[in-house]
């Protein structure tokens, strides 16, 4: 492999681009700006209860943004809601029927790659066909997208505004393209990837071609989001739907792959093992991806059922 392997410490997995709440910051910061004018103002019992009656004020006007916010993004949520039931409901499967009863089950050593970047473009390439073909079938736009596997020690720009180093795995709608770190990427088909957070904290193992497979295909998913207009990152007050529905999207492809006799033993667990690992415990965190065991079910849900209407739900369930 062209990526030497070796450690990087910290950081989890950045699935999504991480994102402020301004709405939320500038009155917190407006409360903090009262306070301090109020202790330099003076001592007196006057100005005491008119420094508290402004800061109750600032405190109302704050709650009455969120309530506002909040309000408008349920309801952005529910239109979206509508919109993926619509359109999900109506894609059906593209792939060829399932042949359970003599699945072909190739050896192992399919994926020997000679550069960790090649493995990559192989794996889009089929992602990619996966999603041409269910788009296509269902007389709707073929899916475009881009992508940079980010050379070693070589950070590159992005369209969204952060740079994608050793440690990237997003996609960033601007520029329409997934950026992967061939560092991370290589650390996780050899299993030495640190700092995922539910690894960290006893949840699975990333380890092997498939738990590549199941990034670039999460990382896929949010394209097709973005294709499909079911997604808008920035009116998301909740990341964590649109990421289930991502892993549920990987579970659809990596159904492909079985159907068509392409799944090696092992490669559904280093998947689901992956989707553990890169879960986490933040819940109170607007940019929460959802819990290891969420992860790995919504990749199981689409999995299972290699039905793309199965991934509607996690957009419906939050409307
Ligand atoms: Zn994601």
């Amino acid at each position: 492999m062209s990526a030497s392997p070796g450690a990087i410490d910290g950081g989890g997995i950045r699935v999504r681009p991480g994102g402020h709440d301004h709405h939320v910051r500038r009155p917190l910061a407006l409360l903090l700006l009262l306070l301090v004018a109020s202790v330099a103002t003076g001592c007196g019992t006057d100005d005491v209860d008119r420094a508290r009656e402004r800061v109750r004020e600032a405190r109302a006007d704050l709650e009455q943004r969120v309530a506002h916010t909040r309000r408008e993004f349920e309801r952005r949520r529910a239109e979206y809601g509508r919109r993926i039931e619509r359109i999900l409901g109506g894609l059906r499967q593209a792939v060829p029927s399932p042949q359970r009863t003599s699945p072909v089950v190739r050896s192992r050593g399919r994926h020997e790659p000679e550069t960790i970047d090649a493995f990559l473009t192989d794996l889009l390439r089929d992602i990619d066909g996966y999603w041409t073909r269910t788009l296509t079938a269902n007389d709707l736009p073929a899916p475009s997208i881009r992508y940079d596997w980010v050379p070693p020690g070589r950070p590159h720009a992005t369209g969204c505004g952060h740079i994608a180093d050793d440690r990237a795995a997003f996609y960033c709608p601007t520029d329409d393209t997934i950026y992967v770190a061939q560092q991370f990427a290589a650390d996780l088909y050899n299993g030495v990837a640190e700092g995922l957070p539910g690894e960290r904290s006893g949840y699975g193992r990333a380890a092997g071609d498939f738990a590549v497979a199941y990034v670039v295909a999460h990382e896929y998913g949010h394209d097709i989001q973005q294709e499909l207009g079911i997604f808008d990152n920035s009116t998301s007050a909740s990341a964590e739907p649109f990421e289930l529905q991502a892993d549920c999207f990987a579970g659809l492809w990596a159904n492909s792959v079985y159907e068509q006799g392409h799944l090696e033993p092992g490669d559904l667990r280093e998947a689901t093992d992956a989707a553990l690992a890169v879960g986490d415990f933040d819940v109170g965190n607007a940019q929460h991806h959802g819990t290891p065991t969420e992860r790995r079910d919504a990749l199981l849900a689409g999995f299972r059922s290699g039905d793309p209407s199965a991934c509607s739900r996690y957009v419906d369930a939050a409307a």
